[in-house]
């Protein structure tokens, strides 16, 4: 199929654009659109087909059950069975990047959920993904928009390399804000679980409920036999074609190992800002400063897209912190490295 590309600089004014996008997926179309987490590869939710074609788009497996998007969070109840602990969590983080596993409702189709007799809903904050919903009038059903095994998308030109011609439209509205998929928590009264965390931290979470458990997929590999919490869990989401290798260790130290790294071995490093000139620049992507989480965490799905597009053998990375918004970036990078850490001392 032909996908239409339209960049979107201005949601207001550009209402005529949006519209149409909004019509393909009342249609039983696809199009894609940025939120301020990744880019997301929308269908209509309420439609089974659409889902169907979402996972035939993305080539991922059809038990992994998708995020429904609502323009309001209160629109959660026409398709979830929300309780209080869900409103008390949306009035403290709604709209933004928390999704919220709820009982769905029969609108919503078995096949956007993975057969799950719960749903996952998300309100956006994005102004051009709550525009987009407002005007299709039905909830839309968004994974990322990457190929199933590829780092989720944080710009339209991420979009392009993996879905052009495999969706009706991309809706470019620029680089994500938060650049890490949102957190995802699943309610047993007001007791809540952090099934993938994201940008709403643990410590938010907590701000809210005064029962917080952590999933034990977070932070740890599943053994073969274990059942995660969240279907997604048990896939190996990302794997770069060269091995990813996590280091943790002295400032000074991990530097001295890099720096020998890159006279033995034909490597790409994901360095700190502050590294890079003593680094080679060959190979070398900066993600932000050493503290700054929040740009790390923007720029780590480009950065490894890059890293693996390079001839390299291997790909260094530094080891997250878990604090705050840390551990959405370990995560992320833990399971990307197949859980592999080098300790230099
Ligand atoms: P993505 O669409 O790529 O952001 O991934 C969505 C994630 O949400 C997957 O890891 C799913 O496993 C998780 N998810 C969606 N719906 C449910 C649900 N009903 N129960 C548990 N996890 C869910
Ligand atoms: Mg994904």
């Amino acid at each position: 199929m032909q996908t239409e590309y339209i960049k979107i600089t201005d949601p207001e004014a550009q209402k005529n654009d949006l519209a149409r996008a909004a019509e393909i997926i009342r249609r039983g179309g696809l199009a894609v659109f940025p939120t301020e987490t990744v880019y997301g590869l929308g269908g209509d939710a309420t439609d089974a087909s659409a889902a169907k074609k979402i996972y035939a788009a993305k080539g991922r497996p059809s038990d992994n059950p998708l995020i429904i998007h609502v323009a309001n969070p209160e629109d959660a109840e026409r398709y979830a069975l929300p309780n209080d602990t869900y409103y008390r969590l949306a009035k403290a983080f709604m709209p933004g990047p928390l999704t919220v596993i709820l009982p769905k409702r029969d609108n919503i189709p078995r096949e956007v959920t993975g057969g799950l007799d719960t749903v996952a809903v998300r309100c956006p904050s994005h102004p051009v993904a709550r525009a987009l919903i407002a005007l299709a009038g039905v909830p839309i059903a968004a994974p990322s928009a990457n190929l199933s095994g590829k780092p989720s998308p944080t710009s339209a030109s991420h979009v392009v390399e993996d879905l052009d011609g495999r969706v009706d439209m991309i809706l470019d509205g620029g680089d994500c804000e938060i650049g890490l998929e949102s957190t995802i928590v699943k309610l047993d009264g007001d007791k809540l679980t952090l099934l993938r965390p994201g940008g709403i931290t643990y410590d938010a979470l907590c701000m809210v409920c005064e029962q917080v458990t952590v999933a034990d997929a977070v932070t740890r590999q599943l053994a073969a036999d274990e059942r995660p919490l969240s279907p997604g869990m048990k896939y190996r989401h990302y794997a770069p074609s060269a091995p990813l290798v996590l280091l943790s260790g002295p400032a000074n130290r991990v530097l001295a190992f890099l720096q020998e790294q890159q006279q033995a071995v034909n490597c790409a490093i994901l360095c700190y800002d502050e590294e890079c000139a003593h680094l080679q620049k060959n190979n070398l992507f900066a993600v932000g400063a050493r503290d700054d989480v929040a740009t790390q965490a923007k720029r780590l799905f480009a950065a490894l897209r890059e890293a693996d597009a390079t001839d390299a053998e291997i790909i260094y990375a530094h080891l997250p912190p878990t604090d705050g918004l840390g551990l959405a970036l370990y995560n992320r990078m833990i399971r990307a490295a197949a859980h592999t850490v080098k300790t230099i001392d």
